[in-house]
């Protein structure tokens, strides 16, 4: 029996990257999945690749830092399969500055995709999920939280997340829903491509040095992320709540 037979999904920036492999990993062990990116166009190439491998799953067009584009999806996800267990925050940005060159739509966005996000998607889920008296939240934190050069606005973002996790646990708790955050180190993504262009190195050079640091000697891929996250939406791990897992290969920084 698959982890998640009958069970019904929605990932947020599943389009590409850590998202794309999450919500394959769902629907490969039984989730249909609702697939949310900015456009459905985006979010198609995911649901393609999950049907073709046997999966089910239905794209959605959504800005999730957007209130109305949030009730929205979740809505239609509930009209295609007819309820809602499971939600990862996983939509994110980057705008990378130091502090006196980030401007306030540097701080804005960020804030807005990384966070106000995950509270929009949550609070509409919740509906469902207490309800049902059945519910798992899973929201992407970073290593960043503790702090990162240059990432004021997106170490801001993800170290609430850690707060709004633990927060949600303890309120949503009774109601038997888990409230958990993954907080990845280096992963080998379009993000992390870009910052590496950002700071003026090969995509290729960068991981490199990234693996030195890491003790376990190379980056993460988003499939690591996505089993970490299985397991926080699976009911094996039904005694964890509150909390943010760290999966970077050992590093501390
Ligand atoms: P990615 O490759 O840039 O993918 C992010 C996806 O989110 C893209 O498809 C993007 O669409 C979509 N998105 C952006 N804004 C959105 C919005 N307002 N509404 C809906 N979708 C939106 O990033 P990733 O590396 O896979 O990262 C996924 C998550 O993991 C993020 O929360 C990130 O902060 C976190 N994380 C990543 C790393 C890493 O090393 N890669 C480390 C720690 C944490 P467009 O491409 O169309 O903009």
């Amino acid at each position: 029996m698959s982890r998640f037979e009958g069970k019904v999904a929605i990932v947020t920036g599943a389009a590409q990257g850590i998202g794309a492999a999450i919500a394959r990993r769902l629907a490969n062990e039984g989730a249909k999945v609702g697939v949310v990116d900015l456009t459905a166009d985006r979010a198609q190439g995911t649901v393609d690749q999950i049907v073709k491998d046997g999966g089910e799953a239905f794209a959605v067009g959504a800005d999730v830092s957007k209130t109305a584009d949030v009730q929205a999806a979740v809505a239609a996800v509930v009209e295609e399969f007819g309820r809602i267990d499971i939600l990862v925050n996983n939509a994110g940005i980057t705008r990378d500055n130091l502090l006196f060159k980030m401007s306030d739509e540097d701080w804005d966005s960020v804030i807005a995709v990384n966070l106000r996000s995950a509270f929009l998607m949550s609070r509409e889920c919740q509906k469902h999920f207490v309800a049902q008296k059945y519910g798992k939240i899973v929201s992407l934190s970073s290593r960043s939280a503790l702090g990162n050069r240059g990432q004021a606005n997106y170490s801001a973002s993800k170290a609430g997340i850690m707060g709004l996790t633990s927060t949600l646990a303890i309120e949503l708790g009774p109601f038997g829903v888990n409230v958990n955050a993954v907080a990845p180190g280096y992963i080998a993504t379009d993000m992390t491509d870009a910052t590496a262009r950002r700071v003026g190195f090969e995509p290729e050079k960068f991981r490199e040095a990234a693996a030195q640091m890491t003790p376990v000697r190379r980056v993460g891929t988003p499939e690591d992320i996505a089993a970490a996250v299985a397991f926080l939406a699976a009911d094996e791990s039904s005694f964890i709540s509150g909390q943010t897992i760290q999966v970077n290969g050992g590093a501390d920084r």
